[in-house]
């Protein structure tokens, strides 16, 4: 099997911040695999430094060791038994990559979505919440504006800015009253000012808190003492146990983070079997990223609208996925879908 890995710098629109910091040129890594028949899967590592803690430079180095391996291997192998020992080893954003791409390779050899290869028997359009990126006031309430008119029924703002209830209340107006409200803490606040800024932002109508904090008991506190605003796990997710006892209401689960297809779809039976609700979101990836999560929320049926439509955050390139009245379609065609290798490769 031969593998190539290219790295690509994609520039979004504005800066996106978070409580955790401003990021403006996304690295995104991409990977091509093409086995002794001439069929291509393709694949894409979206690591956040802050987020999974691992850089670009680790995950180059741990697909060139995959590229290596699955050089080397002969032609009739099992990439699932050369690679196992990779796997345990890799950083899961470049795992995600690969599983990505075998699963990409896999519906191209079979002349099938991915979506049906994962048990799916339809693939409905996803529902997805709108991200309100804008730090001010005035800019949250037009966007928030442009996602009722959209007909997005889902917006999420980020929260532990400063202002927080000034722009939450921007949002609400500008939203109307039927739009649900999600925030994202990214793990800003301590159990104390976790609990009193719900207690005071809950009259604005908040659906869910994602990761108001860090830590699995540190979320249980939160939950017990705010029982009228749902909170979800992110970043806590990946942590070891996280998905096996239930402390709150829902759990986000990522592509990138949990190590692709194959892992995103062992999560969530992880997570609901400890009677966690499940949605999906991405780490700001690119289109392939996005493509994985949409075949996989078509075997998820994910219980809250999904993160997943960031592409149009980024700048000069089109979106292959635009929502349409807060759904985007799960691509039909062979593999992961068609279409996407440019978006890598502006102009
Ligand atoms: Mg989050």
């Amino acid at each position: 099997m031969n593998v190539e890995v290219d790295l690509v710098s994609a520039r979004l629109r504005a800066p996106f911040v978070s409580a955790r910091g401003r990021l403006q040129d996304r690295p995104l890594v991409l990977v091509h695999v093409e086995d002794a028949d001439g069929f291509v899967g393709l694949g894409e590592a979206a690591p956040l430094a802050e987020y999974h803690g691992v850089n670009v430079e680790d995950v180059l180095e741990a697909l060139e060791a995959c590229r290596i391996v699955l050089n080397a291997a002969p032609p009739a192998a099992r990439h699932e038994n050369v690679l196992a020992e990779w796997r345990r080893m890799a950083p899961v954003p470049a795992v995600a990559a690969i599983d990505m791409a075998m699963w990409d390779l896999e519906g191209r050899r079979a002349g099938q979505p991915v979506w049906r290869l994962l048990g799916a028997s339809a693939a409905e359009p996803v529902e997805v919440n709108y991200t309100i990126a804008a730090a001010d006031r005035a800019g949250a309430s037009r966007q928030a504006a442009e996602a009722r008119g959209a007909g997005f029924r889902c917006v999420k703002a980020k929260v532990g800015l400063g202002d927080d209830a000034g722009r939450l209340a921007a949002v609400r107006a500008a939203a109307g009253p039927e739009v649900t409200i999600r925030l994202d803490a990214n793990g800003a606040w301590s159990v104390e000012e976790a609990v009193a800024t719900l207690h005071a932002l809950a009259p604005v109508g908040i659906e869910l808190c994602e990761e108001p904090v860090h830590g699995l008991e540190q979320t249980r506190s939160v939950a017990a003492a705010v029982p009228e605003i749902g909170l979800a796990l992110d970043e806590t997710a990946s942590g070891a146990g996280a998905l096996e006892n239930r402390v709150c209401r829902a759990v986000c689960l990522k592509i990138a983070a949990c190590g692709g297809i194959t892992g995103l779809l062992d999560a969530t039976r992880r997570a609901r079997a400890a009677g966690y609700e499940v949605y999906l979101a991405s780490t700001l990836d690119g289109p392939l990223g996005i493509a994985a999560a949409l075949h996989a929320a078509a075997a998820v049926r994910p219980d809250h609208p999904c993160g997943l439509a960031t592409l149009g955050l980024f700048a000069g390139r089109e979106d292959p996925f635009p929502p349409r009245g807060g759904r985007i379609e799960v691509p039909t065609g062979a593999g992961l879908g068609d279409g996407m290798a440019d978006w890598y490769r502006p102009e």
